[in-house]
């Protein structure tokens, strides 16, 4: 590797790169590349030089992380571990935006903590009585359709995205009664940090908590619903509409269905997904994904 030191930049004093300067207007102009020794994305020379053989990119990674012996100082770290938080988690925050913004990150958490402990037994009892007022299906008043549905909820709900468990954080999921029962019996029914709500009963949650702005999210929301007679074509504004589906991708006989999921752990956090299903009167199979987002 070639460092800096070893050219001779003594040899160009001020008054001769005055009369050079036209000739390099007038050269060629050639710059050496080579490419990082990391990434391989193409750099030039004199840049990886400077940069130990890395590109731009590589070498500003490297820099957000933080040297071996750089700790978080202890009274940070105090604040952290009786919030559950493993102040080694936060090293590279700290080196690399600073001990203010760490500081306002820990307040950050602090507030979020604090709105948990406040409104999560409000949403526990929101989702008791719930329970409590919700009618009764048993599983051989449900329809063919019914069922057919349950089976696709039940592959929605298993394959969901998992956040990593957060004891200062609920977990809000939304499906129509029928899910319900499905959702009982896997992940959301086994985690006493989850609630399983209707979307009228989620409305109802919505009336009683209102979320304060700029203070981060002490819950995830789910959702899972499923339209079995979507209008084919869909207005975006008054000039542009989108067709979920054209007529030969149904096949005679059968029905398409718009399954839709999404998860969102904060106003920048997550997303959601569409997809389309065919329902033949007996089985259902998935098509494809045909729309969905990320924030
Ligand atoms: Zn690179």
């Amino acid at each position: 590797m070639v460092s800096a030191s070893s050219f001779n930049f003594s040899s160009f004093s001020c008054c001769n790169s005055l009369e050079i300067f036209p000739l390099f207007i007038a050269m060629p102009r050639f710059r050496p590349q080579t490419r990082c020794v990391r990434c391989g994305r193409p750099v030039l020379q004199s840049k990886a030089d400077k940069l130990d053989g890395l590109c731009g990119i590589c070498h500003r990674e490297d820099a957000a992380i933080p040297p071996d012996d750089v700790n978080i100082p202890h009274h940070l770290a105090r604040r952290l571990v009786p919030m559950n938080e493993n102040p080694l988690d936060y090293r590279k925050m700290a080196w690399r935006d600073g001990l203010d913004f760490l500081t306002h990150y820990i307040d950050k958490i602090s507030e979020r903590n604090e709105l948990f402990e406040k409104w999560f037994p409000a949403l526990l009892a929101v989702a008791n009585q719930c329970l409590d007022n919700r009618p009764i299906l048993p599983e051989n008043w449900l329809s063919k359709v019914d069922r057919a549905k349950q089976q696709i909820y039940k592959t929605k709900i298993s394959n969901a995205e998992r956040l990593p468990p957060d004891r200062n954080k609920a977990t809000i999921c939304r499906m129509p009664l029928i899910a319900i029962s499905v959702a009982q019996r896997l992940w959301p029914g086994k985690d006493e940090h989850t609630v399983i709500l209707t979307p009228e009963e989620k409305s109802k949650w919505n009336e009683i908590y209102s979320h304060p702005k700029d203070t981060f999210w002490w819950f995830v929301n789910y959702w899972w619903s499923i339209d079995d007679s979507p209008n084919q074509k869909v207005s975006l504004g008054e000039r542009i509409t989108i067709s979920n589906w054209d007529d030969n991708d149904v096949p005679e006989g059968n029905l398409p269905w718009l399954v839709h999921s999404g998860l969102q752990w904060g106003p920048l956090y997550g997303g959601s997904k569409t997809e389309r299903w065919l329902w033949d009167g007996n089985n259902c199979k998935f098509v494809r994904i045909t729309g969905g987002c990320q924030f």
